[in-house]
């Protein structure tokens, strides 16, 4: 939040443990219509850990309180015994143990960071993680601070006949003036982010699961009246998710009911509070009506990734929040593994790496690149990055590569049994993983230790008929604060094709048998590896499946490309083959694609379409031209105008060239699977890119005559894209139809503005004024602005500067609103570097009048710092 005080950094290095304990928590939450007093007691202990020499004064968070009473062991405090500051109350004269009672006033219905106790469409909910505890009362708002909590809720029984917090209720009642209470307890202690409650009015639906040593859990799912048939596919995933943890790592849940509450305003996509998740509704809210494909498999994932928290997260959790990929690189790994359990693996892993080259590989390559175990912030929320979260389970997955899945599942019972209960570090769990396994990773932790992408260049040698040479060399570029790099311990998954493009056995040593895989582990600098296989000449297939966060250089020729693109047995190499092949000539020095270049692809992608081996889901990813971000992400200096240019040709080109094709594929495609929707979806697409006017009735008539949220909005996608005069009148029909659909109504913002056209920023801006929109609930920003910004890449980017000016009108706007939601806008400038020196002027002149504002959050201030330096 905004603030007086001057933006303070924090280091990893000056960690020291509290030097105080919270034993117990007593709140007492009294809802009144237009403010909330909160009273809490707590049990205060010296910490054993700490061994400072003399008892400091205390000091506790606490931001934007109202202070109405205090009390010290049952006496009132005087004035002169506390000091109240900006963002901390400190009592100067404590003792050993003591008791500390507070009475405080906060305002949820003023409160539209949506961190704390807010209030989301007539219901309150809470926000806790990372430090929004201290928006409720004062505390020791920090993760190793673990307590029990028993929490009272009062309130207008009518209105709020639900009072829900964490754990089990015990005691409920009715009080006078139409008011009632919960009362709930916690038997688990827990660090205040994992703090929540609830009050309102909801829809629930029931269900319930028996764990695998018989106890009988109650599921509970909370969503706005009305909305009931749309939380099954949410139901299921829960129990599909509980009963994986057990089947997969042995973690049986530990409280007697589960529950989960959906709300509208949400700045991230859930929260894993002990026993009572709150969710976007974007991730429970799903029927084959309202939610596409795609939304079911985010449904089916952010459900599991908070339930999954419930072990790594909860039951063991951070010490400090630098420590923030212990719990989240090693969930979303976990909740990875389960997707690919669910889904295919493969779609599910090309998912995985598309968001690292995308996001991660920018983030990596820019101001705020940091390790996964950062070493300084300003702001906590900063630092909930596709680094700690995507990179962080990268580094997870490796290990799981390393030590192959018994040796894995060694390490995590060892690291369960040794720390559940507690608050510790990233160190901690590797130590697990290597005592478990007995070895030695002192180089592995540099993955811990250095932010940026390393580059892995590799090259094939030929030392002998049947005897190769696979030569290796890795790097990694300075990042803020690091300019020297030590190695990485890489593990390297490999396969070879022949000169045929048939896949072939070869061994690692002269005598040994052949094998179609191995796992090489590169540990320094250089390295070479021996390759003995009886064929003339080889092609590499490397780092298969992608098996460490790395950029590969290989000069692969287009031939070889191709080859793979159509042979290559390990399904993910075989999609990013293709990837490679067009990513080489659009990043090319040339201004056009040659026709050559254009007939490499089309019968490449020929292939692909007439492989009947190859599924569906498969075929539709490896048609799909790489994505603007994803190249701009994944290189150091792009030339905008020239990537957009050669981008569209080739679509363009695609579309035309194998228009009958993908005609054909409409039309003989079932609609019955999701990868039968997506791959006709795909042609759709092209068809309108060939041809929007021959082939707008089609796509009309998907729209209207549609069962399924997938087709319709694919075809609103396209007809939206098409040429003005058509689209009105359709884009109006889906309107009619679902502007009682929130989240229907995010997609249909999206689908309108993503138009590569001149004139659409005009319509972005009018989109704003639009009764449905709303600047204060992220949905609605992320569905108009940052679909506008990162998905419209040539737009935003448009020479004009116009779109960079829009950006930075809304960050300053949001700055005030919700300031974390703000910082996430303004991390979109962190490519700028990258671009020439036009676009660098105009979006250096935007981050400039952004950070002369008066009242610039920490959060805001953070991101374009650096972004300035
Ligand atoms: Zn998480």
């Amino acid at each position: 939040m905004y603030s007086t005080e001057k933006p303070v950094v924090k280091y990893r290095k000056d960690y020291q443990p509290s030097q105080y304990l919270i034993k117990n928590t007593n709140l007492l939450f009294q809802l009144f219509d237009d403010y909330t007093l909160v009273t809490s007691e707590l049990k205060i202990t010296r910490n054993p850990l700490d061994n400072r020499e003399t008892l400091l004064p205390i000091e506790l968070d606490g931001v934007e309180l109202e202070l109405v009473s205090i009390h010290l062991d049952g006496q009132v405090l005087d004035d002169s015994d506390y000091e109240k500051r900006a963002h901390t109350l400190i009592i100067n004269k404590v003792s050993e143990t003591f008791n500390l009672t507070t009475v405080v006033k906060i305002l949820p219905h003023k409160n539209t960071s949506l961190e704390g106790l807010y209030t989301s469409s007539g219901k309150y909910c809470t926000q806790c993680e990372a430090e929004g505890f201290r928006k409720i009362t004062f505390y020791l708002d920090r993760p190793e601070v673990m307590s029990e909590f028993t929490v009272r809720i009062e309130g207008d029984k009518a209105k709020y006949p639900l009072l829900l917090s964490n754990g089990n209720p015990v005691d409920r009642g009715e009080l006078t003036d139409g008011r009632h209470f919960v009362a709930w307890h916690d038997p688990f202690v827990k660090p205040s982010y994992l703090f929540a409650l609830v009050a309102g009015d909801l829809d629930c639906l029931e269900d319930t699961f028996t764990t695998m040593s018989g106890r009988e859990v109650k599921l509970e799912l909370y969503v706005d009246k009305g909305k009931l048939d749309q939380c099954r596919f949410a139901m299921d995933s829960l129990i599909a998710s509980m009963k994986w943890d057990e089947q997969e790592f042995g973690r049986e849940y530990d409280l007697d009911l589960y529950m989960i509450v959906a709300v509208s305003d949400f700045n991230m996509g859930a929260m894993e509070n002990k026993g009572l998740n709150i969710f976007n509704t974007k991730y429970v809210l799903a029927n084959k009506k309202t939610a596409t494909d795609a939304d079911f498999e985010g449904v089916e994932r952010v459900i599991a990734h908070e339930y999954f928290h419930n072990w790594t997260g909860n039951r063991i959790t951070c010490r400090d929040w630098f420590q923030l990929s212990l719990k989240e690189g090693l969930t979303v790994f976990r909740d990875q593994k389960f997707s690919e359990d669910m889904q295919s693996a493969a779609v599910e892993r090309i998912d995985q790496v598309k968001i690292i080259r995308a996001a991660q590989f920018a983030e990596d390559s820019g101001p705020m690149a940091h390790p996964i175990r950062p070493d300084s912030y300003i702001e906590m929320n900063n630092f909930y990055t596709v680094t700690v979260y995507n990179k962080g389970a990268e580094v997870i997955r490796m290990m799981h590569t390393l030590l192959g899945k018994t040796g894995f599942r060694k390490g995590m019972d060892l690291y369960f049994d040794r720390h559940d209960g507690q608050a510790v570090t990233c160190e901690d769990f590797i130590k697990a993983m290597e005592d478990a396994n007995g070895k030695d990773w002192s180089l592995f932790r540099n993955w811990y230790r250095q932010a940026g992408t390393p580059v892995l260049k590799v090259d094939l040698e030929k030392l002998a008929d049947g005897h190769f040479r696979l030569n290796c060399e890795q790097s990694c570029p300075a990042t803020p604060g690091q300019e020297h790099k030590n190695p990485f311990m890489l593990p390297i998954k490999v396969g070879f094709l022949n000169n045929t493009g048939h896949p072939v056995k070869f061994a690692e040593t002269n005598d040994a048998a052949g094998v179609d895989e191995t796992l090489l582990v590169m540990t320094e600098t250089k390295q070479s590896f021996d390759i003995y296989c009886e064929s003339d000449s080889l092609v590499p297939s490397l780092l298969r499946d992608f098996s460490s966060p790395v950029k590969l250089e290989y000069s692969y020729t287009q031939e070889e490309l191709a080859s793979l693109f159509a042979a290559d047995p390990n399904p993910f190499n075989r999609w990013d083959a293709g990837q490679t092949l067009m990513t080489q000539m659009l990043m090319s020095e040339t201004s056009k694609l040659t026709e050559d270049e254009l007939s490499v692809v089309d019968n490449a992608f020929i292939k692909i379409l007439n492989d009947e081996e190859l599924d569906n889901a498969l075929k539709s990813l490896a048609v799909m031209v790489p994505e603007l971000n994803s190249l701009i992400g994944m290189s150091d200096n792009v030339k905008l105008d020239q990537l957009f240019a050669k981008h569209k040709q080739l679509k363009v080109h695609l579309g035309e060239k194998l228009e009958h094709t993908w005609f054909s594929i409409y039309n003989t495609t079932s609609g019955d699977t999701s990868g039968d929707r997506w791959l006709r979806n795909t042609a759709l697409r092209y068809m309108m890119i060939a041809n929007d006017e021959q082939h707008f009735e089609l796509a009309a008539t998907q729209q209207t005559h549609a069962d399924n949220m997938t087709d319709e909005l694919a075809a609103l996608q396209v007809i939206a894209n098409a040429s003005e005069g058509y689209r009105s009148e359709y884009i109006e029909q889906f309107y009619q139809k679902w502007k009682e659909e929130e989240l229907v109504m995010d997609k249909w913002f999206t689908a309108q503005v993503v138009n590569d056209d001149e004139a659409i920023l005009e319509h972005v801006k009018a989109l704003l004024n639009h009764e449905k929109f709303s600047i204060e609930n992220p949905n609605k920003v992320r569905a108009v602005v940052g679909a506008f910004v990162a998905g419209n890449t040539s737009q935003f980017h448009n020479p004009t500067g116009q779109g960079y000016e829009f950006l930075a009108d809304i960050i300053i706007q949001l700055n005030k609103i919700n300031p974390q939601i703000a910082a996430g806008l303004a991390k979109q400038f962190n490519q700028w570097r990258k671009f020439d020196s036009k676009r660098q002027a105009l979006i250096q002149e935007q981050l400039v009048r952004i950070k002369s504002l008066d009242n610039l959050s920490n959060d805001v201030f953070e991101v374009v710092d650096k972004s300035l330096q």
